[in-house]
């Protein structure tokens, strides 16, 4: 069960007061009736209008769920697509990377090896 299902509401109308109950779909399905907060009346779930309230809710959820798994396929289908170019991507930034250690390095040699020689200067003078 997804978590839309689980979160998805009912509304009820209390045929007695008018109050509009409103129940997870989930209850609604497994109860035959409901209680009425404001006048205490039951209110019957399997009959008009509460019973066409839950048909009618549980089609839109389960079109609203296809939707989604729609919309899930296609992004998956996008993502494969897009993977390869990612990959080749993440190859240049890792050379880059190296790159960029490597270059520092070099100049950190060169500025070693260049404190070593003005000492000499000064002594052959
Ligand atoms: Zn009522």
């Amino acid at each position: 069960m997804s978590k839309i299902m689980k979160d998805t509401h009912v509304y009820i109308p209390c045929p007695a007061c008018g109050k509009t109950e409103r129940v997870k779909l989930k209850w609604a399905e497994k109860h035959k009736s409901l209680k009425c907060a404001k006048c205490k009346k039951s209110v019957d779930l399997r009959a008009a209008p509460s019973k066409d309230l839950i048909a009618r809710t549980a089609t839109a959820l389960a079109s609203f769920e296809k939707t989604l798994d729609t919309l899930h396929a296609e992004a998956k289908k996008f993502a494969k697509a897009i993977k390869p170019k990612n990959d080749k991507k993440n190859k240049k930034m890792s050379k880059s990377k190296k790159a960029a250690k490597k270059r520092p390095a070099r100049t950190a040699a060169r500025r070693a090896a260049v404190p070593a020689l003005p000492p000499v200067d000064p002594a052959s003078l």
